[in-house]
């Protein structure tokens, strides 16, 4: 039986893809034809001219094609190492190519086999060698004459998929299917930028002629994943507003707490905190149900807000929902919280999972009733047993942990509440408008008055002893200390301090202090207890993993020791770093590490250097992509296979611009039918898009 396959055909329908390789390709995520079509070479190797072995240049990076004439391997003696070393010949002379470690040769160097090598000449013991080149079999049929003599794509791989099958198989399915692929830009579109076609970017991206036409090809694909991506956020957007009429009017009362909050605060609400006020005002007196995303560096006074939003529901007779990532952050919301709220006459409660059935079954028919006006809680706020009386606004600190599908879920709960999400984590622009594209946004750009920015330094390993005396000076002021390590326990596979390891050296080192633990795998009570001992300044030194990462907050604590500071990601110690500096004591960021690479290196020197957030998140998107940047990979809206959110950045401001121009224009894009058909196979599941019309 012979299947005609299509675009939208699975791999399997190719001639010579199997279950084998269709699942090798599933890694590279490809699962159809058009999936292949739109793989694109990681590089190319310019095969243009063909070197002659008599004429080879040491240092240069060179294509040569010749048999085989002689193979052998050996083990190296002092390492792990097999060498293995073929001679080859193409008429004019012959010349050495050697590998390390690579299996399996000896079944393919076999005498009088042609080969194709395209790698760096070296020059070893005054031989000219070839050091492990990408190699080629060359069977001599049309198709791989065809390839030789011309710039040649290399396709990203995986163990088991070879380099010359993929070749093979994209040109196969370009040959069978370049003609199904329909151009989704609109015309105005196309013209506005010069585009080119479809069809000719594809092939110019896997064949490219010259520089120029295959720059302007990578350009349209790029610019063509961010108008999909921005063309859906468009639309998501505009579903918000179909929730309009809905969503809860929570107008500002005369005498109502939102109004009481400021004179109840001991502080001066900032500038930046007055602009965000103003709008949230705005955007709850109407109709529409407010998404907003609040962008605000650490310390930049962020619960204020919330609580201003939660009142404003209040207010207004409906309840408030205020949701933190781990139950230590929603104790300590609450914890602030109650206070303020209880003196305004407003009942509040915490929700967490590990909360006792009695307890809880109380809290829930008070929420059900309606009694209780603002719950803290973790996500337990919307398991399936909690039901509300009348949820006006659902305050979400932190989302980045949870995703843009537990949006929906909350947004469920409600009729249409308010929604405002807020983030301490400083996410460059470019990020934010691809991942909350379809949120209006507010940055606090502002920190409140008379805080000093964190002094880092960066210490190695081999001066501890430095540090040890520092610490010991500072806990004799009164002050307290975070030590933070990667692990809890030894691992043999990596090479990094442990909790356990660290606890005992500090002991020894100082064993007339106080010395906590704190790490995921406690038990909720210890966990607690260690905290609050911490908050109470019983403890003088806190050793903890991560999990402190985020919203801690204990003003007397103002040194911040990062253990082996290169494990972590930039963005991750920028949230470290802000758990000191809360409060009127100088305070201390120490970087503990010995970097092993530039890329580590570079990390400790943009945190010695600078305390502003969104230019560390810069840096970090730079050096890690969007996907490793602050847990983002789940959204799988950034995995462009083309676009790269730091170099590509204009484009995408471009691609914005015309996509949401045309959603106002075209809101069901009944005359973009491609488009639409794109938009909602690609992103609808994820982005939980809802087709209308
Ligand atoms: P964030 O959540 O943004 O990290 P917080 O809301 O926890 O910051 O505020 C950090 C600290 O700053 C808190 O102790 C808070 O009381 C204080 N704070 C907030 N706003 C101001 C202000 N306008 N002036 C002085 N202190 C403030
Ligand atoms: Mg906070």
């Amino acid at each position: 039986m012979t299947l005609s396959s299509t675009l939208d055909s699975p791999v399997r329908y190719l001639k010579g893809v199997g279950p084998a390789r269709e699942r090798l390709l599933a890694r590279l995520e490809i699962t159809t034809v058009r999936d292949l079509i739109f793989t694109f070479p990681r590089r190319y190797e310019d095969r243009r001219e063909l070197t002659s072995l008599k004429d080879l240049v040491p240092g240069k990076v060179t294509f040569v094609l010749a048999r085989v004439v002689d193979f052998q391997s050996r083990k190296a003696r002092s390492r792990k190492m097999t060498i293995s070393r073929v001679v080859i010949t193409d008429g004019s002379t012959m010349a050495e190519v050697v590998w390390f470690n690579v299996r399996g040769l000896e079944k393919i160097m076999v005498p009088g086999r042609k080969l194709a090598l395209y790698g760096k000449i070296e020059r070893k013991y005054g031989r000219l060698q070839i050091q492990s080149p990408d190699f080629e079999i060359i069977e001599e049929d049309e198709e791989e004459l065809q390839e030789m003599g011309k710039i040649v794509p290399v396709y990203p791989s995986t163990a088991g998929i070879y380099q010359k099958w993929l070749r093979r198989t994209i040109r196969s399915s370009l040959s069978l299917h370049l003609q199904d692929v329909r151009e989704i830009l609109p015309l105005w579109v196309m013209e506005k930028h010069s585009f080119p076609p479809i069809r000719e970017s594809l092939m110019d991206m896997h064949y490219p002629s010259d520089r120029q036409s295959w720059s302007e090809s990578r350009t349209r694909l790029a610019y063509e994943e961010f108008f999909l991506l921005q063309t859906a956020l468009a639309l998501r957007k505009r579903s918000f507003q179909e929730g309009s009429g809905k969503a809860p009017r929570c107008g500002l009362r005369e005498e109502g707490s939102s109004e009481l909050l400021s004179s109840m605060l001991d502080f001066e609400l900032t500038g930046a905190q007055k602009k965000v006020i103003s709008q949230i005002t705005s955007d709850m007196a109407g109709n529409v149900p407010m998404h907003r995303l609040l962008q605000g560096d650490v310390g930049s006074g962020k619960t204020v807000i919330a609580v201003y939003a939660l009142l404003l529901a209040v207010d207004n007779g409906y309840q408030g929902l205020f949701m933190a990532p781990t139950e230590i952050l929603a104790q300590q919301h609450f914890s602030r919280l109650k206070g303020l709220l209880s003196q305004m006459g407003v009942k509040s409660a915490l929700l967490t999972g590990s909360m006792g059935s009695a307890e809880r079954k109380n809290i829930l028919s008070e929420i059900r009733t309606g009694s209780i006006k603002v719950v803290v809680g973790t996500h337990a706020l919307f398991q399936d047993d909690v039901s509300y009386r009348d949820v006006g606004v659902v305050v979400v600190d932190e989302q980045h942990r949870f995703g843009v599908m537990q949006r929906n879920a909350l947004k469920s709960k409600g009729e249409a509440p308010h929604m405002l999400v807020m983030t301490a984590t400083p996410i460059p622009r470019t990020l934010t408008l691809s991942v909350y594209g379809d949120l209006a946004v507010s940055v606090m750009d502002e920190m409140p008055p008379g805080r000093q920015p964190v002094d880092t330094k960066w210490i190695k390993p081999a001066n501890l002893h430095r540090l040890l005396n520092f610490l010991r000076k500072e806990v004799g002021k009164g002050r307290q200390i975070y030590w933070v390590c990667p692990l809890i326990e030894d691992s043999d596979a990596i090479d990094s301090t442990s909790l356990g390891e660290r606890e005992e050296f500090l002991h020894q080192a100082f064993p007339d202090l106080h010395i906590g633990v704190l790490h995921g795998q406690l038990p909720q009570d210890k966990k607690d207890r260690q905290m609050e001992e911490f908050q109470k300044g019983n403890v003088d030194i806190l050793l903890a993993t991560t999990i402190i990462e985020v919203g801690v907050d204990v003003p007397n604590a103002s040194i911040m020791v990062i253990d082996d500071a290169d494990r972590f990601g930039l963005s991750q110690l920028h949230q470290l770093r802000g758990r000191v500096g809360r409060g009127k004591h100088k305070s201390y960021c120490i970087l503990l590490s010995d970097p092993g690479n530039p890329d580590a290196l570079e990390r400790i020197r943009t945190m010695c250097t600078t305390n502003d957030g969104f230019r560390i998140a810069e840096v970090d998107l730079k050096l890690r992509g969007p996907g490793e940047l602050c847990g983002l990979r789940q959204h799988g809206v950034t995995d462009f296979r083309v676009a790269d959110l730091f170099r590509d950045r204009e484009l995408l401001y471009l691609a914005r611009d015309d996509a949401f121009k045309l959603v106002e224009d075209d809101p069901s894009l009944g005359n973009h039918e491609e488009l639409r058909s794109r938009v909602f196979s690609e992103l609808g599941e994820t982005l939980h898009l809802v087709e209308t019309g």
